[in-house]
């Protein structure tokens, strides 16, 4: 199954720039390779918007489609999608469930309502919830290294059906009931490999057995290490996504861990020039969830501003 997913996103290159490098003024500005919408959200965009092009009657995302306030507003505003926040918001028409997925008696509660669910959650998404559902059967208490709050984990969290602990830090080891004594571990898609190797380590000093499915997402992969580089090549990285994105939060972390000031933006007007007055080398990094067409208006704005500055300045 893994694999058929794989075969499907390797078709999709358009998180891939073909130019990285711009110049203005005395200022290189360099946008990592790989930035704007990953596979999984250019999907579920394009289902969401052939849904309210094709279908009658009100069409919702279940939750934002994504954490970027623009690609929300421009559903609402060109696409009369709205979004609710469960299923008592809604009586008729449509939902799409986000990349991020949700639990099953979600969308069984809301098909007996007779709303017309689509599925857009992330095929990698779905394939960690097979694997903890997968974990159950083979009776491991099924443990999800992420964040609690995040949908995402939620969802996964769901297939486990009570027999699961989501594990946030090494702190919450504790949590996990003293007579599990086999675990199966699946991981939250965004989270950084050497968080996730400490608490693996950790579990494995008090387990019996340990089975663990990296389930870490290869966008993020990617991304981490088209941050590092782009941090340790620039003075200063800007890092453009919805501040409620975990993946651009991560980035920034990435990127200041690797010595570059990071400034998070939302978008071409958050950019703080008195800020970059000593820049030479400014990076671009963008979370999975921020649109191409954000990125660029970032970069013009930078070679705009750059470009008119005084030489020398
Ligand atoms: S980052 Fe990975 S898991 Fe998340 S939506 Fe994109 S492809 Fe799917």
């Amino acid at each position: 199954m893994y694999g058929t997913v794989e075969a499907m996103s390797q078709k999709y290159t358009g998180d891939l720039r073909e130019i990285t490098q711009y110049r203005a003024g005395n200022v290189e500005i360099n946008i990592a390779k790989h930035s704007g919408y990953c596979w999984g959200v250019q999907r579920a965009y394009d289902q969401t918007v052939a849904t309210a092009k094709t279908t009658e009657g009100p069409v919702y995302t279940y939750g934002p489609l994504i954490h970027n306030p623009q690609t929300i507003e421009e559903l609402r505003n060109h696409y009369g999608v709205n979004y609710i926040q469960g299923p008592e918001d809604v009586d008729q028409g449509t939902v799409v469930v986000r990349t991020h997925g949700v639990p099953p008696e979600i969308q069984d509660l809301l098909r007996a309502k007779g709303v017309n669910v689509i599925d857009a959650t992330c095929p990698y998404v779905r394939v960690t919830q097979n694997y903890a559902a997968l974990l159950l059967k083979q009776k491991y208490h099924v443990v999800i290294i992420g964040d609690p709050k995040h949908a995402e984990v939620i969802s996964i969290l769901a297939y486990a059906k009570g027999e699961g602990t989501v594990i946030h830090s090494l702190e919450d080891i504790d949590k996990i009931p003293h007579n599990k004594r086999r675990l199966g571990v699946v991981v939250q898609s965004t989270l950084i490999l050497e968080k996730v190797n400490k608490i693996v380590n950790a579990l494995l000093a008090r387990a019996q057995e340990v089975r663990v499915f990296n389930t870490i997402c290869y966008v993020t992969t990617e991304r981490q290490e088209d941050a590092e580089h782009i941090a340790q090549t620039n003075d200063h990285v800007l890092v453009i996504g919805g501040k409620e994105s975990s993946n651009t939060k991560k980035l920034a972390i990435v990127a200041e861990t690797h010595g570059a000031r990071a400034m998070l933006i939302e978008s071409e007007s958050d950019i703080d020039f008195s800020k970059l007055a000593n820049a030479k080398k400014i990076g671009i990094l963008a979370g999975a969830s921020t649109p191409n067409w954000l990125i660029d208006k970032c970069k013009d704005r930078l070679v705009e501003h750059f470009s008119a500055a005084p030489v020398g300045a």
